[in-house]
């Protein structure tokens, strides 16, 4: 019998240390969004972007995977400044 899991399940095994105040990455001040901040509202596996309430992108960096799909899209742009977390906070991947 092959039993199914979701991702969703997998991906709530994963622990998260918030360097509280400390985001590893920082969205550049912006008037209007770029075509890449955008998408990255629906890129981001971890749900970290979001639009505020005055039209801009914001990310919360708690539960980042650091996948780097933000880091490829926007750095090069300027449109984000993206660093690994300090030792000891960041993700904690639980496998098996
Ligand atoms: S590195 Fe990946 S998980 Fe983290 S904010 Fe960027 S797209 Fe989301």
């Amino acid at each position: 019998m092959t039993m199914t899991v979701r991702v969703e399940e997998k991906l709530y095994q994963n622990r998260y240390v918030v360097d509280a105040g400390r985001g590893h990455i920082k969205v550049a001040a912006h008037d209007k969004p770029s075509a890449n901040l955008l998408a990255m509202i629906n890129l981001c596996p971890a749900g970290c972007y979001a639009l505020n309430e005055n039209g801009k992108v914001e990310v919360a960096t708690d539960g980042c995977f650091e996948c780097g799909t933000c880091r490829v899209l926007c750095e090069p742009s300027g449109d984000l400044e993206w660093n690994y977390p300090r030792g000891g906070y960041g993700v904690l991947f639980k496998f098996g």
